[in-house]
């Protein structure tokens, strides 16, 4: 069934003509990992390996993101999956082509993106999304600002469910910054038990039965 949504969302991706940014792009890069994860993390837009690829956070930013994923025992499937393992995580992007010479996303970009990837988590339905950079930050928790809010978790109410939001620095500040790298790492180790109490009324109710 996700499966199916998912290959469905995809096709009228593709077909849509009229989405930002896609001239002169050489792929979509819609997100990959399991349509199963309770993680899901979202980043800011496909570069020049993500384009080349189609796959999203494969360059030098994705390098790292694998090390972060890797430290925290996550893990991170090619293409897309249904596997069922709590560990599994889905990753994506506020927009899903790449702007060209990685130039910001306008505002105007990500709102065209924007009902596509809110699908997107309404096919997946995450318990958790950590958010990487300011862009996606912004979706979820608008008016504020990374530095303050890094790495702690917010409880929203998004389409009649709780998603656990935990806004995280972009990894390719990281890169640029051996301050931020140390933040991020730490903000990584407060990872697992966030995702441990934001799946624990699932583990209850299981219980339950
Ligand atoms: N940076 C992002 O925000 N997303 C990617 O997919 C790659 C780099």
């Amino acid at each position: 069934m996700k499966q199916k949504l998912f290959q469905k969302l995809k096709k009228e991706m593709l077909s849509n003509e009229n989405l930002p940014l896609r001239k002169g792009t050489n792929n979509l890069v819609i997100g990959e990992g399991s349509l199963n994860s309770k993680i899901m993390f979202i980043g800011e837009g496909p570069g020049f390996w993500e384009d080349k690829l189609g796959r999203p956070f494969v360059g030098a930013a994705g390098k790292l993101l694998d090390k972060l994923l890797d430290s925290i025992n996550l893990k991170r499937k090619e293409g897309f999956t249904t596997g069922g393992s709590k560990d599994e995580v889905f990753i994506t992007n506020v927009v899903c082509y790449r702007p060209p010479a990685n130039r910001d996303p306008t505002p105007s970009e990500i709102a065209a993106f924007q009902p596509y990837i809110d699908r997107l988590i309404e096919i997946i339905k995450p318990k958790v999304i950590v958010t990487l950079g300011r862009f996606s930050m912004a979706k979820f928790l608008p008016g504020t600002k990374i530095s303050y809010i890094h790495g702690k978790p917010y409880q929203i109410d998004w389409k009649e469910r709780k998603i656990t939001v935990v806004p995280m620095y972009h990894p390719a500040a990281a890169l640029r910054n051996g301050q931020i790298m140390h933040q991020v790492q730490a903000d990584f180790e407060k990872l697992p038990e966030i995702i441990m109490k934001a799946t624990k009324v699932e583990v209850k109710q299981m219980h339950l039965m």
